[in-house]
């Protein structure tokens, strides 16, 4: 059956997607956005818990210098509210119990040194690499054929500041530092400002949350506009000919001058085209993998560790969730626990039955907040290693040699394919706001070309 033809398709109704074709509508472009899930959102879903609130299972937070999310968010009329971020956090480190107000744990001063000489190394390379062009900074070839975990094992004296440092970067891409390239950190941090803004809570990517839910975003966009949106279409082909493009889902085509694919590039390369790919495409869509998270949220009557005065942000480096964080609603009603599984925890443990992942994660919660933890309402939680239609998150993770290989074919069309999607973003990449950004300026593409 053919659903008809529009000037473009937008492959994809994540942030990326819908901000494309918001922009295609905005400028009189009709337009088709196909969807494989049934629903919106992608890698942002909100989780109903009753009594008209969501908690939410994929990305949340905002935070400052993500100006293209929050203009956004602005303009659909959805409200943001700061993370819960008073009170001390709690350090579990080495079998040892801390708190601590601020950034900075108390630790073995010793270790604390290492820590920061290696980060500070760090911010200060980070600012080498060009955003637009990340394979042209000036050690562009070593940096990307290290591993963050090889530069860990050069730069720091202490195996306790290795630690500490791992767990940002399982934090930051939810892997392992042998997972990805230098680079590719480099990058990534530069992307978010600094390393620091990308694992801060105040002042950095944790700092504010979505009234109702980041979920809410995206359904505002798909609500305005309203029929052009094909949920439950999996996008399996894109044919290219003389007089166009066909989009083709099952039974049903679309016919279309122009198409964005706004799907991380591993599910970009899942869909056939004809004719194929030029092989350097492809091959950059055979070297990027998914991050590994599971997101786990405990649900209590009422936040019990703001009385104790915690602030339900913790660390640790032992089993289960290793950062977790207060996710309660605005008005604390009920107590959230939110948890990440990630890099090899999330591999463990999405082997492991439901049952023996919450026991898991509600141990870890007892060990930071005591026995309270252990007995929740409810326990919410998402897989996103088992998530067809997304492959895991956050985001993509370049391994070395990737971005000095292939980084040019991430942006570039390929004809009348344009490519879009966090991944594809320079600023805030794999994250929302650079998934809006990057649809905004695969639009423009699209408008320059059919102008
Ligand atoms: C647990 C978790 C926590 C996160 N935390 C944060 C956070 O706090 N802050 C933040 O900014 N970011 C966070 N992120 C990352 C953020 O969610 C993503 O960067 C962003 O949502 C990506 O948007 P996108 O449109 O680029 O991609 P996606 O959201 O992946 O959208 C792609 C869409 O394409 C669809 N699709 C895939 N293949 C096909 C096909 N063949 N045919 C048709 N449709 C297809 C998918 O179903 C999806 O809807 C988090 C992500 C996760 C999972």
């Amino acid at each position: 059956m053919t659903r008809g033809d529009v000037d473009v398709v937008v492959v994809g109704a994540g942030f990326a997607g819908l901000s494309a074709a918001r922009e295609l509508d905005g400028a009189g472009v009709s337009v088709a956005v196909v969807e494989a899930r049934d629903r919106v959102g992608g890698r942002v879903r909100n989780h109903d818990i009753g009594g008209g609130k969501v908690v939410e299972v994929g990305g949340q937070w905002v935070g400052p210098t993500q100006d293209h999310v929050l203009a956004l968010a602005k303009d659909v009329g959805v409200d943001t509210f700061p993370t819960y971020d008073t009170g001390a956090r709690v350090l579990h480190f080495g079998g040892r119990r801390g708190t601590y107000r601020g950034t900075i744990p108390r630790i073995n001063p010793v270790v604390l040194a290492d820590v920061g000489r290696a980060q500070a190394r760090l911010e200060s390379l980070a600012k080498k690499v060009p955003l637009e062009e990340p394979w042209t900074a000036p050690k562009a070839e070593a940096w990307d054929a290290a591993t963050f975990e090889s530069w860990l094992r050069r730069n720091t004296l202490t195996a306790s500041g290795r630690t500490l440092l791992a767990l940002g970067i399982e934090a930051v891409f939810a892997c392992e530092p042998g997972d990805v390239s230098l680079l590719h950190v480099l990058f990534y941090a530069h992307s978010a400002g600094s390393f620091q803004m990308a694992i801060d809570t105040g002042g950095g990517a944790q700092q504010d949350r979505f009234v109702g839910g980041s979920q809410l975003v995206c359904a505002k966009m798909a609500a305005a506009l309203g029929a052009a949106v094909h949920l439950e279409r999996p996008v399996q082909a894109i044919a290219v000919d003389g007089g166009g493009v066909t989009v083709r889902s099952g039974p049903d085509e679309w016919r279309c001058r122009r198409v964005i694919v706004s799907v991380p590039p591993l599910l970009a390369g899942r869909i056939t085209y004809e004719p194929a790919m030029p092989a350097w495409r492809e091959q950059l869509t055979q070297r990027a993998p998914m991050g590994s998270v599971i997101k786990c949220n405990a649900l209590y009557e009422e936040p019990f560790w703001r009385a104790e005065g915690l602030s339900g942000q913790a660390t640790g480096d032992g089993e289960g969730a290793r950062v977790v964080f207060d996710n309660s609603p605005p008005d604390a009603s009920p107590g959230i626990l939110l948890g990440f599984l990630e890099g090899d925890e999330a591999r463990r443990l999405g082997r492991a039955d439901a049952a023996t992942r919450r026991t898991a994660v509600l141990d870890s919660f007892v060990r930071y907040f005591g026995p309270r933890a252990a007995t929740p309402a409810d326990f919410v939680e998402l897989d996103w290693q088992a998530e067809t239609w997304s492959g895991g998150c956050y985001g993509t993770l370049f391994g070395p040699n990737v971005w000095t290989r292939y980084g040019h074919a991430l942006r570039q069309p390929v004809g009348p394919v344009h490519w879009a999607g966090t991944e594809t973003a320079s600023v805030w990449c794999g994250y929302m706001d650079g998934a809006v950004s990057s649809g905004q300026r695969a639009a423009a593409e699209v408008l320059r070309a059919l102008a």
